[in-house]
């Protein structure tokens, strides 16, 4: 497991909570509009934070920070993610974890054995459309699917979120999740936001009212729908 990102203070990235945020090295997607990519693409290059440093600087911010996020890259592959997400806990942590779902295994056993309190999974697109959208040539759907299915049970707390980007999704997308995820907990649409770290430059963001468009169709099915990152 290479910690190669730490951000000591979000208020964004656990929702509700004042976090740090871990990013871990290392992605078995590759997402044509991933932002860390450096983080997926060149993991060995990148710096490395000792687990160490990081618990003992969770240590003194206790009181201070009340949740710390788990993101990537995709943190479910790491192999000692379970231990070390026991000793954040041991110090009195909340813990959410970011994925792209491809683990259910993973995340079942998080959930089952306490170790996070909040998972954020990424919906690419329509089912379809993942092959686009995560850059492989055969995504395993039905792993996504088992990740999806295990969240709508309602084991923890979740929320599904999906970065949109133009040039990549369609009103079809839309419609499709909406029957796939129907009656999710939660779900977010997030404007793409161009940016130099872009695995794959040239993207750019539906306007407000189209994202809202999007989100009008989505509140059929899903009763919290919101938009994130447009003014
Ligand atoms: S967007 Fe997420 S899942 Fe996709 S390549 Fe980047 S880190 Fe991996």
């Amino acid at each position: 497991m290479k910690i190669s990102g730490f951000n000591k203070t979000t208020l964004l990235d656990y929702p509700g909570k004042v976090a740090a945020t871990i990013f871990l090295a290392g992605c078995n997607f590759r997402c044509p509009f991933c932002h860390n990519s450096s983080l997926v693409l060149h993991p060995a290059m990148q710096p490395e934070f000792s687990q160490e440093e990081i618990l003992k600087f969770l240590t003194k911010r206790r009181g201070i920070l009340d949740g710390v996020c788990i993101s990537g890259g995709e943190p479910a592959l790491a192999p000692e993610l379970s231990d070390f997400l026991c000793k954040i806990k041991d110090i009195g942590y909340e813990i959410k974890l970011d994925t792209n779902g491809s683990r259910p295994d993973v995340i079942k056993s998080l959930v089952k054995n306490k170790l996070v309190d909040k998972i954020a999974m990424d919906i690419k697109a329509c089912p379809d459309n993942y092959r686009a959208l995560t850059g492989l040539k055969h995504p395993d759907m039905e792993s996504i699917r088992e990740s999806v299915d295990f969240l709508l049970e309602g084991n923890v707390d979740y929320e599904f979120r999906t970065t949109v980007v133009k040039e990549l999704h369609t009103e079809k997308d839309f419609r499709e999740i909406g029957g796939w995820i129907k009656g999710a907990k939660a779900y977010y649409l997030q404007a793409y936001r161009d940016s130099e770290e872009v695995l794959q430059p040239g993207f750019s963001s539906y306007t407000r009212e189209e994202l809202e468009s999007f989100r009008t169709l989505l509140l059929q099915t899903i009763p919290l729908v919101e938009i994130r990152g447009i003014d």
